[in-house]
């Protein structure tokens, strides 16, 4: 409502109305609704601009984004859990398996590598969360490659430690008869003076003195690569390809248990002690060969005997006596 106005009328001497004109008062009424829409609107826009008044929308997007972000935490805890067990295992790798088998240990930088070349991470970039996204992709890019590595690691460790297996079951590593108290070794590996000619002559293997017919064993897996009484002086005797360069020879028997050709494991009976060929009584003849040469066979009981059986032995194998040859 408009107010009324009043003017003096000398005229008269009296206050008179003044009646508005008609186009002031629409003019007066336009203004005032455009004034309250207008601020109407800007109140309105202001409301829904405002933080802390969210629309419901905005509300669950929030809580899913805080729930993602605790998600994150927790897949990345389990991250760093997994490179710790990885780093573990590598570890171990590098230095028991790897070493136990001669392997050259896997350097960190080969293990720890990522990718270089092209950025593979572009497509991740350019959002508000871009930085640990990539930074978790990466690490497990790389514990990816550190797995692949690991396990390549292992077959070739597998692959060693079969070989090993092998090599371990070949080496002749055991008496070749039947010598509990140690009694039998009548001669070693060294000068000794020829039952014969009475001369210094080099001495090529063991001796161990047994009655005719005493069961000889195999000293490792192998095939049977002689078993006749055509090399000069051994009479009837046996020898035994290991492979990785071994032979082993069983002289002076009296029969053989086993033909050319077959193979045998260790501690299979190959033949019967005797006196044949160059032999002064019975006894059993043994050498070892690698690559070619003639190897003392006392260093590959070792395994077999105590510590105390072993220096026995070796007193006994050393004293300068006259072989049985
Ligand atoms: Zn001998």
């Amino acid at each position: 409502m408009s107010k009324v106005k009043y003017y003096y009328d000398p005229d008269t001497l009296s206050y008179r109305k003044i009646e508005p004109k008609k186009s002031k008062r629409y003019r007066n009424v336009l203004l005032f609704v455009l004034g309250s829409a207008l601020f109407g609107l800007l109140g309105l826009i202001i409301l829904l601009n405002t933080r802390w008044v969210n629309t419901p929308k905005e509300l669950s997007l929030e809580r899913e984004v805080r729930n993602y972000e605790l998600q994150f935490d927790i897949l990345s805890k389990k991250m760093q859990q997994m490179e710790q067990v990885l780093a573990n295992i590598e570890d171990r790798d590098n230095n028991i398996y790897r070493l136990y088998f001669e392997a050259n240990p896997i350097p960190e930088e080969q293990r720890r590598a990522g990718f270089g070349g092209i950025n593979r991470y572009k497509s991740l970039e350019g959002f508000n969360n871009s930085e640990i996204i990539i930074d978790a992709t990466k690490r497990l890019d790389i514990i990816q490659k550190q797995m692949v590595i690991q396990s390549k690691s292992l077959d070739e460790i597998a692959k060693l430690a079969e070989e090993k297996e092998k090599l371990l079951a070949a080496i002749p590593a055991i008496q070749p008869i039947n010598n509990e108290d140690l009694t039998r070794m009548a001669s070693g590996y060294g000068w000794r003076s020829d039952p014969f000619t009475k001369a210094r002559k080099m001495h090529w293997g063991m001796d161990f003195t047994a009655p005719r017919g005493t069961p000889i064993y195999a000293s490792g897996d192998g095939k049977i690569t002689r078993a006749d009484n055509k090399s000069s002086g051994y009479g009837k005797h046996i020898r035994i390809d290991h492979g990785y360069g071994y032979i082993s020879l069983y002289g002076h028997l009296s029969k053989y248990n086993v033909t050319v050709g077959q193979k045998v494991k260790r501690g299979d009976l190959i033949g019967f002690v005797g006196s044949t060929g160059r032999s002064e009584a019975p006894h059993l003849h043994y050498e070892i060969f690698k690559d070619g040469e003639r190897i003392n066979p006392i260093n590959f009981y070792y395994g077999s005997l105590t510590a105390e059986e072993f220096e026995n032995m070796l007193k006994h194998a050393n004293q300068e006596n006259q072989s049985l040859d």
